[in-house]
């Protein structure tokens, strides 16, 4: 299939992450795209069966291609750790699932990103004190016109775990993730650093060389 420019317009940003849609809009805006999410246009959410980042993306950015009639971005990130085999990788979210004796005590059901990151710390702790804490995020962008045609790119970007958790910016494991070559944690950093160096915008370098 050959490669198919993205024309300046509306394009749906499949997600119903705040925190996503956030990121994904400042880095298309400069591009004529007039971002909307599908939160917004009241889309439903597919549930992300996929075992593959890539299968949870097209998954995600097709539903919305064709419930919308537009071109839709669909993004599937996670953070894998070497230690853990990768994990937790595309469960990545589902770590911070609440079960029902937490939500009991952690103020009801729903996500919990210090339990997620406290979970990751518990298994890290397990393998002792010289456990390797290298870990990256990963973030693979499906973009799908409603035609079916479909354009996929991933990014990463390499650091090590920290613990306990520092800095109140950003999103779900920010306050534990090191970049290589920094001290801070994304949590800690300026968002526009984190936003120049994260696996989503190495990710969106690839894809705005491919479609603009
Ligand atoms: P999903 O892509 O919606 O399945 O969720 C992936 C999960 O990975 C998110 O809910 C976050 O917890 C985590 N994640 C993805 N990107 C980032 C990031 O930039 N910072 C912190 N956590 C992230």
């Amino acid at each position: 299939m050959t490669r198919r420019k993205l024309a300046p317009g509306r394009l749906v940003i499949a997600s119903h992450n705040a925190g996503k849609v956030r990121e994904i809009r400042a880095l298309l805006e400069p591009f004529g795209i007039e971002p909307v999410s599908a939160g917004d246009l009241g889309l439903p959410e597919p549930e992300e069966t996929g075992t593959t980042f890539a299968e949870n993306a097209l998954l995600k950015a097709h539903a919305s291609a064709q419930a919308s009639g537009l071109p839709a971005l669909a993004d599937d990130s996670g953070l894998c750790v070497a230690a853990l085999g990768g994990a937790p990788g595309v469960y990545t979210a589902d770590w911070a699932e609440k079960q029902w004796f937490e939500a009991q005590t952690l103020g009801g059901p729903g996500r919990d990103w210090y339990l997620a990151m406290g979970k990751v710390e518990g298994k890290l702790a397990e393998q002792g004190p010289d456990v390797d804490r290298s870990a990256f995020f990963i973030c693979t962008l499906a973009l799908v016109w409603p035609d079916g045609h479909e354009e996929v790119f991933e990014g990463r970007v390499h650091g090590s775990l920290a613990w306990p958790p520092r800095g109140t910016m950003g999103f779900g494991y920010d306050p534990v993730f090191v970049p290589l070559g920094r001290d801070l944690t994304f949590a800690e950093l300026d968002p526009t650093e984190k936003h120049a160096m994260s696996h989503r915008a190495d990710a969106f370098r690839k894809l705005v060389e491919a479609l603009f």
